[in-house]
């Protein structure tokens, strides 16, 4: 029997379990290959849902996608790969370590927020990269009222990317809600650089404009130099009185990725080959935002759902088609779009790597939702056929005035 392990039960981990297990069953290989993925914990978490405030569907038991299609899954935290003998060491719910054989590997262990050693950061720092800490969040901003006066309802973000943007904009309702006096909201988006910076003008001319609309205030150019529980201190100088900082500058992948003996991205993406194998290193694939795969021949997938979704389809495909000697298929991904909630404002939506605002306000929101709400979700029916089918190894063009 053949072993196929996949680390990972995000986008890329999910979806290449389906890949490689549709690929498996055209083959008729069932009792030749067997395929595992391995989780922390039994959730296939939604991410990009993380900032929104209500959190009852953005994870979905791993058990309603893997279990219909036959994929084992197995609780525990990889803990070393030895990819010259071709084993991992994993931490099993027991506590107990546990060594596991692979024919074939698929890192997919995804990425985590970048904390650097800010004096208070990881003591009263809040952030929205994982579900516990969405939820610590939520209790936090729910005992508002209860807490001193001093900052009670200013909320400060700390970086102005994707996340920020997409945090702030929510955050300002969500204070406005829970305030008995919607004039004491502050939402502040602080950043080392100008807001959404990594995006084109034409977005960000759209996030300016919601951001003076809803009364979010930016302070750019500068850094945190504290955090205390009422206070912020900025290298400018500036004291900002707040007890809720949230913190999203900054995504660095899985340190897994460290394992290899190969050069890795400065946010430590391991470099792989238009298989999604890694360079250099046998019999192993990665994917998500612990890959750095091009997109085609000039652009470099970013760390995003968009890109490990299907990066996760052609990585499990390629796995077994490489254990069963056919062709392998290379990801390519020539359509890229961004599509940025902005809270009640509505939403931005984008195409193309020059970013082209096809759509903003309202008419972009009902695309958001769908993205967030639909798109990124598995079949969620439990039906076999449905989950391997949206496993093929195509990519799927967002067709908006389908929406
Ligand atoms: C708040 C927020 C908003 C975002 N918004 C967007 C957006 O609008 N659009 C977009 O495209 N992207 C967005 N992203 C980014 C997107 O969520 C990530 O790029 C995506 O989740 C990457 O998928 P992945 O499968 O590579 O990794 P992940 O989703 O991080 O999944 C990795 C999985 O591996 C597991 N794991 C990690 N280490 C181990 C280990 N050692 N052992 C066992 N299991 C392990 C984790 O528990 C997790 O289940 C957002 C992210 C955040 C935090």
């Amino acid at each position: 029997m053949k072993k196929v392990i996949i680390i990972g039960g995000g986008f890329a981990g999910v979806w290449s379990a389906l890949g490689a297990m549709r690929l498996r069953r055209f083959h008729n290989k069932e009792g030749d290959i067997e395929i595992t993925l391995i989780n922390k914990d039994d959730y296939h978490g939604m991410r990009p849902r993380f900032y929104e405030q209500d959190l009852s569907e953005v994870r979905v038991p791993l058990e309603k996608i893997l279990t219909p299609v036959g994929i084992k899954y197995k609780l525990g935290e990889v803990l070393q790969i030895d990819h010259a003998a071709q084993k991992i060491q994993l931490e099993n719910t027991s506590s107990e370590l546990e060594i596991m054989e692979y024919d074939r590997l698929i890192l997919a262990a995804g990425s985590h927020l970048y904390t650097p050693p800010i004096l208070g950061l990881s003591t009263y720092g809040f952030n929205v990269d994982t579900y516990a800490a969405a939820e610590h969040l939520a209790i936090h901003l729910n005992s508002l009222p209860h807490k001193p006066a001093k900052g009670q309802y200013t909320l400060v973000v700390v970086g102005g990317g994707f996340t920020g943007v997409e945090a702030a904009t929510d955050f300002i309702d969500r204070l406005r809600n829970i305030a008995p006096n919607k004039e004491n909201v502050r939402v502040i988006v602080l950043d080392h650089n100008e807001i959404a910076s990594s995006l084109g003008h034409e977005p960000q001319a759209v996030i300016q404009k919601a951001f003076r609309d809803l009364n979010i205030e930016t302070r750019t150019n500068v850094h945190v130099s504290k955090i205390e529980p009422d206070h912020v201190v900025l290298d400018s100088g500036e004291v900002i009185d707040t007890q809720t900082v949230v913190w999203t500058a900054g995504m660095r992948a899985s340190s897994l990725a460290k394992m290899f003996s190969t050069e890795l991205d400065k946010v430590g993406r391991l470099p792989v080959d238009s298989f999604l194998r890694i360079k250099g290193i046998a019999n192993c694939f990665a994917a998500g935002d612990v890959a750095a795969a091009m997109t085609d021949e000039t652009h470099r997938a970013l760390q995003s759902c968009q890109h490990a979704m299907p990066q996760g389809r052609v990585a499990g495909h390629n796995v077994i088609a490489d254990l069963l000697g056919k062709s392998l298929v290379p990801y390519e991904q020539r359509k890229f779009v961004v599509c940025i909630d902005l809270g009640s404002w509505g939403a931005l939506f984008a195409e193309g790597w020059e970013q082209r605002v096809v759509a903003e306000g309202k008419e972009a929101k009902k695309i958001k939702n769908w993205i967030n709400r639909d798109r990124i979700y598995p079949p969620m029916d439990g039906d076999m056929e449905k989950l391997l089918e949206a496993a093929a190894p195509v990519f799927r063009v967002i067709e908006t005035k389908k929406i």
